[in-house]
């Protein structure tokens, strides 16, 4: 073992990889593999053309691994259910289109993401619409446009709905959002009575049936379910099942006290990814099955007829589909503590590392190496200490300014997130499929960054 290797190894990070070269599959997009010359390909394509086609930093997402994303979930829950992308983890004209082919839904929060999505022609019936605190606006928009249902949050939204839709003389389907008391993240979760958040109506306190007789007293709202989202990045199935109990369990009250049997439920998002080799997510075949057997048995056990279930992946479905690509800038070794990598984007690209200290890999992508491994840092160019994208990887020792470096599973929360911090850019978006690559997203440019300020 070299010097550098062994104060690597004494440093706390992730274990030394085998072989730097190697990309591990669960967690680059599927198209992506190393070429003979050492070269990073993705749908066959050199990530060195890309960065010169396209410039760094940049977001290549694979469309054919989203796509088949996309059929994993709607196959894994079938024709019985129904497959929410929640919009938020990244949303394009483009993607609108994909789901919108692939037979999925769309759930939108804002008017700006439904605006993208009926622009680029998915049917209103198929998008839902939530959010804490809709504008009277936004609600008024979202029923005249007819979207399939929205999704309240508050008394006060309520009253809102109905108003809107009484005064468009439509029916508008609403589901009830419910705070269900557990919360979930990664290989946790707590199940309590209480959840202290803003969202949703509480199961705690009878808020979730008192919305339940309030909408059922209005003609113009028509109560379809109730909807449960308990957290992100989950991997572990139990807070599902916990908040699935619930849910049925409030279907069964609906139903004794107003005889209303109401036919759907959505379990939310959630689902984890993996960010490096260390995590293990769920499949889509084993949480719908899971979710199928939990809510089958709970409704057996009470008497309901089993109401049409639908979830809402995000980040499962867009984020292992892109990475992002960047050229070194400088390499900084510190001795005996690591060596910063500056790359040409950070926290105005990917601001998980420092908003959620959330965890990356990074490999060198434009060529291979057989140099030692070295504990790296990988920072961006803001004028922030804490503008870190990876905290703990191995590079290795002979990377140099000119190298692109990629960081994968960046598809979801992060051109969703970015910011123009520092009046940085904002990377484009390139989809790659079947060889050829198209932006979908353009690059910004100062001409838009001035355009916005009129002085
Ligand atoms: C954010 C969100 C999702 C998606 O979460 P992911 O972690 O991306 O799967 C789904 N439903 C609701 C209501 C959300 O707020």
């Amino acid at each position: 073992m070299t010097a550098s290797a062994k104060s690597a190894a004494a440093q706390p990070g992730p274990d030394l990889p085998a072989d730097l070269n190697t990309l591990d599959e669960k967690v680059w997009a599927q198209g992506v593999a190393r070429g003979a010359d050492g070269v990073v390909t993705v749908q066959d394509l050199a990530v060195t053309r890309l960065a010169e086609e396209f410039g760094t930093p940049a977001y290549i997402l694979d469309e054919a691994d989203f796509r088949a994303r996309c059929r994993a979930w709607k196959d894994a829950f079938g024709p019985g259910a129904d497959v929410y992308y929640a919009g938020k983890a990244f949303l394009s004209r483009a993607v609108v289109r994909w789901l919108a082919e692939e037979g999925l839904h769309l759930d939108v929060c804002s008017a700006g993401e439904l605006a993208t999505a009926l622009d680029a022609g998915m049917p209103a019936e198929r998008i839902g619409y939530h959010g804490n605190n809709k504008t009277p606006a936004e609600i008024e928009r979202a029923v005249a446009a007819g979207v399939g249902r929205i999704v309240v949050d508050s008394f006060q939204e309520i009253a809102r709905v109905a108003h809107a839709a009484r005064a468009l003389g439509v029916r508008q389907k609403v589901q009830i959002r419910v705070t269900v008391g557990v919360e979930a993240h990664t290989h946790e979760f707590i199940a309590t009575a209480h959840e202290d958040q803003k969202f949703g109506l509480a199961l705690a306190g009878g808020q979730a049936e008192e919305a339940a007789r309030r909408i059922l007293g209005h003609d113009s709202l028509e109560l379809t379910g109730v909807h449960s989202h308990i957290g992100s990045q989950i991997f572990d199935m139990a807070g599902f099942e916990v908040s699935a109990r619930r849910v049925v369990e409030l279907l069964g009250r609906i139903r004794d006290e107003h005889g209303a049997e109401l036919p759907e439920i959505d379990l939310g998002g959630g689902l984890g990814i993996a960010y490096t080799p260390a995590d293990d997510p769920r499949e889509p075949q084993e949480v719908a099955k899971r979710l199928a057997e939990i809510v089958g048995h709970e409704c057996d056990a009470a008497g309901l007829r089993t109401p049409r279930i639908s979830v809402e992946p995000g980040r499962a479905i867009v984020g292992p589909t892109a990475f992002t690509l960047y050229e070194v800038g400088t390499v900084k070794p510190l001795e005996g503590l690591r060596t910063y990598v500056s790359v040409d984007g950070g926290m105005s690209d990917n601001i998980r590392t420092a908003l959620y200290d959330a965890e990356y890999s990074v490999a060198l992508v434009s060529r291979a190496s057989d140099a030692e491994p070295m504990l790296v840092r990988v920072v961006g160019k803001h004028c922030e200490s804490g503008d870190i994208l990876v905290r703990d990887a191995y590079l290795p020792a002979d990377l140099a300014p000119g190298d692109l470096v990629a960081v994968p599973a960046t598809g979801a929360y992060c051109r969703a997130l970015a910011s123009n911090y520092n009046h940085a850019l904002r990377p484009p978006v390139v989809a790659v499929r079947d060889g050829a690559a198209r932006v979908i997203v353009r690059r910004e440019t100062e001409e838009d960054l001035l355009r916005l300020d009129v002085g």
